[in-house]
Formats: C-alpha cells, sequence, structure tokens
C-alpha cells in the first residue's frame, strides 16, 4: 500500500498543501518547527482514527480557525482509495471513497501505517500499558474482530469498575449485574488473549530477525505475554478476588492487566537496554509490526518514521536507509545530508508549506 496524494487545510501550522507522495523513501526535511511531524500526525489519523499526539479536534485547528480538513489518496489492493476527515462546527466528518461513514471503526483498517517517533521508546521504557496500547493499535488495523471485542471490553470494563465503585463507597453491591459483567468480561478477555498471543508469536519472529540484521547478530529479542488464559481461567480470577477488587474499587484482572515483556539478550529490555539498543529494539518492532501486517493483508503498510536516525550508530542507520523494496516510507529528518540517492522524493517543509 502506499500514498499517492495528502492534503491539509487549517491543520495545525498549515493553511493549505497538496502533497504528492511516490513508492520507496520519501523524505521531509527542514529546521526545527517547519510542519514535519504535523504532517505525519495528519497522515496517521488515517490509521488510528485520532490524533497520536493526544490532541483534540480544536487543537488541531490552525490558530484563528475553528475547522480543518484532511484528505489522503492511497494505493490499496490494485485501486485508489480516499479517505476524507473535516471538522467543522464542532461535529466531524468522515468520508470513505465520497461516502459518509458513521462509526470511526468503519474508517479504521483501509489506511494501514506503522508509526514511529521518538516518544515511542516508551514502547520500551514505560509500564506495560504502553505495550497494551501498541499491541491494541497494531491488531486493530487487521482484524476488526479484534477492534469489536476490545470496545465491548472496555464498555464491560467501565460498567463493571463503576459497580465496584459503588460498592467500595456505599457498601452496596448487586451481585446478579456483577456476575454478569465478570463472564462478559472473562468471555472478551479470553478472545482478546488469544489473539494478543498469536500476535506475539508471529511479531517475536519477525522483529527478532530485524534485530539481529540491525545489530549485526549482536542482539536477541524475545517477546512473552503474560496473563492470558482461557474463559474459565479469566472468570476464576475475578469472582475469587471480589474483596480485593471492592477495597481498590476497580477491576484487578483481565486483559487491561495484561503485559508483553520485552526481552534483550534474554534480560529484561526496560531496565538494562542503553538509549540506541532501546531504539533499535523499537525499531524492529515497528519494521517487525510491518512484515506482520504484510503476511495478513499481501501489503506492506506505510511506514511513517519521524527522526528515526537519531542516535543510531552507522552500521545501523545504513540498514535503516538500505533498499526499501516494496516499502513506503515516509521519514522525517532537520537535514537533507545523509540521504543522496536513498529518498526518491525529497519535501522540504518550511513555515507549513511543502514544496
Ligand atoms: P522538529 O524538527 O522540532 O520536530 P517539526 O517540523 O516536526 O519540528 P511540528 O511538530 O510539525 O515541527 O510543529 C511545527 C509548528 O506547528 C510548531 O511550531 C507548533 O507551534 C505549530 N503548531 C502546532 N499546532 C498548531 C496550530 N493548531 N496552529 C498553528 N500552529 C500550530
Ligand atoms: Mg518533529
Amino acid at each position: 500500500m502506499h500514498i499517492t496524494n495528502f492534503q491539509a487545510q487549517n491543520y495545525r501550522n498549515v493553511a493549505t498543501a497538496s502533497i504528492d507522495f511516490c513508492p520507496g523513501v520519501n523524505l521531509l526535511w527542514g529546521d526545527n518547527a517547519q510542519g514535519k511531524t504535523n504532517l505525519l500526525e495528519g497522515i496517521y489519523t488515517f490509521a488510528r482514527g485520532k490524533s497520536f499526539r493526544g490532541a483534540s479536534d480544536s487543537e488541531l485547528c490552525r490558530f484563528g480557525t475553528d475547522t480543518y480538513s484532511l484528505s489522503l489518496t492511497c494505493h490499496t489492493g490494485g485501486r485508489a482509495v480516499t479517505l476524507g476527515y473535516r471538522y467543522a462546527g464542532g461535529t466531524r466528518e468522515r468520508r470513505l471513497g465520497g461516502a459518509p461513514v458513521s462509526r470511526l471503526s468503519e474508517m479504521i483498517g483501509h489506511f494501514r501505517a506503522v508509526l514511529f517517533y521518538p516518544d515511542h521508546l516508551q514502547l520500551v521504557k514505560g509500564g506495560p500499558g504502553e505495550r497494551r496500547l501498541f499491541l491494541n493499535i497494531a491488531i486493530s488495523q487487521l482484524d476488526p474482530l479484534y477492534l469489536a471485542s476490545l470496545s465491548r471490553f472496555e464498555k464491560l470494563l467501565a460498567n463493571r469498575n463503576a459497580l465496584l465503585k459503588d460498592a467500595q463507597r456505599l457498601g452496596f453491591l448487586d451481585r446478579d449485574l456483577l456476575a454478569a459483567y465478570s463472564e462478559g468480561m472473562a468471555t472478551e478477555c479470553a478472545t482478546i488473549a488469544a489473539v494478543r498471543e498469536k500476535y506475539i508469536a508471529f511479531l517475536e519472529r519477525e522483529s527478532e530477525a530485524l534485530l539481529h540484521a540491525l545489530s549485526s547478530g549482536r542482539e536477541r529479542l524475545t517477546l512473552r505475554y503474560t496473563g492470558g488464559g482461557s474463559k474459565e481461567d479469566y472468570e476464576k480470577k475475578l469472582t475469587s478476588s471480589l474483596d480485593r477488587e471492592i477495597a481498590a474499587g476497580c477491576s484487578l484482572f483481565g486483559v487491561h492487566r495484561d503485559e508483553m515483556e520485552i526481552l534483550l539478550n534474554d534480560i529484561d529490555a526496560r531496565a538494562y537496554a542503553s538509549q540506541g539498543q532501546k531504539r533499535s529494539l523499537v525499531l524492529s518492532l515497528k519494521l517487525g509490526e510491518g512484515e506482520v501486517a504484510r503476511a495478513r493483508s499481501g501489503e506492506y503498510p506505510v511506514f511513517l518514521f519521524d527522526d528515526v536516525l537519531s542516535e543510531l550508530d552507522e552500521g545501523r542507520r545504513a540498514f535503516i536507509l538500505s533498499d526499501a523494496g516494496e516499502r513506503q516510507v515516509i521519514m522525517t529528518s532537520c537535514e537533507r545530508r545523509g540521504f543522496e540517492g536513498v529518498a526518491a522524493n525529497e519535501i522540504c517543509v518550511k513555515d507549513g508549506v511543502y514544496e
């Protein structure tokens, strides 16, 4: 899959832009604060459904305006697909191939992208929530049933937590309702955990090979899912710890507590990996995510790499820049230098203008 054109109006520091991309490596280069990341953020909206920097729609409108629109045309499955997003008068309008789309979930999966953003080092450095979020976003783009199961789970979790909170504060508990929520949650947990475990096994194989190449054979990656289990396992946990859950006022077991551990040469990467090793690990996971997506869907997703090369030594840089093959990569850099003969398309970014 590759993007052919992207348009933005009144988005962040962009007044109006229409940018053509080509397959292979596209370089966005320019000084700090010119609009490189803003563009990736706009593009990634179509993969994720919202800003990856957590901005609200009103924050995304260019200062002094209250409307913005984005449109992305990509080539996928042998045809062109155009996705549109418009925010005006406090409401959102989504379009797929010109037709309005009401639900966000109907937008997800048509355009698939893998994003590397410097903050994503949190994937290794941060808490378990970062890794669950990574899994949820990666798998949701490939599997609409996973996304559906996840949103049912989140509703059940919110309801169950509200019940436990009431029990904690008011001492009143509707046990039948709680049992119904627990059963529903256990069903979703077993489904979600099984999909995650399968995904992780696949991801580990791909990312391990990539890290091996990236580190010239020095580093070995292992991924481990902790938690998990059958519906009965989850149900047992959810029913046997009621007193503790009431004391805590929230659900203590479920896929919202499960973890994907990352080991580097058999030790916990979070505690021991160096800065460059963490970056390499995250890159291997992101590139691996792309390989899994290609195996599942037949096409590579688009790779959006924000400032990916800093902190990497020569060997690792060369690996990233070597042969994009069928992949479309859109990467940002403050410098044009170092991309000679690599980028098929160079876009100079200056004050929200792309040339
Ligand atoms: P760096 O190399 O430092 O990462 P960048 O080119 O990636 O820079 P961006 O993150 O794209 O920079 O941001 C460019 C500018 O956009 C920032 O100066 C920011 O203040 C501005 N900006 C962000 N939101 C808005 C908005 N809603 N309206 C106008 N300008 C905005
Ligand atoms: Mg930036």
